[in-house]
């Protein structure tokens, strides 16, 4: 079912509201924490109840098929529920370098990036998009 389809019939609004729930008491990834996003406190990957963007843009460095002429549409989410030691992004997976943003500005930065010409969602979360889930639909 498309996103028009399930915001014209409630189900999105649902399916967010579940999304953001499953942050008090964080299980949204395999590491399980268990901790409540919502009242502040931070399990191992970190992250609070609202998305934290790093930066965000047109990205030309995947395969071509991703790329296209107008760039992979990428955001940068920071924190990471794995934290590798060797990361190449570290400042943003371990330190959490970046902003914090609510739904609204999300949705900005990704229709901007739309009307750039961008061909695709490139969204990167350094790690299981799971635990980024709540934040991203409804921060
Ligand atoms: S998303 Fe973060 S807080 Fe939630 S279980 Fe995974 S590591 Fe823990």
């Amino acid at each position: 079912m498309r996103y028009t389809d399930l915001a014209k019939s409630g189900e999105l609004t649902v399916r967010a509201q579940k999304a953001v729930s499953g942050l008090g008491g964080c299980l949204l990834c395999p590491q399980a924490c268990g901790v409540d996003r919502l009242k502040g406190e931070k399990g191992f990957c970190r992250a609070g109840a609202k998305a934290r963007v790093s930066s965000f843009g047109p990205h030309f460095g995947e395969e071509a098929p991703l790329v296209g002429r107008g760039g992979s549409g990428t955001v940068f989410f920071s924190y990471c529920n794995l934290r590798c030691v060797f990361c190449q992004n570290y400042d943003i997976s371990h330190l959490g370098h970046g902003d914090e943003m609510d739904a609204g500005e999300l949705a900005r930065i990704m229709l901007s990036l739309q009307a750039r010409g961008c061909q695709e969602d490139g969204s990167r979360t350094g790690s299981d998009p799971g635990g980024k889930l709540g934040v991203i639909v409804c921060g």
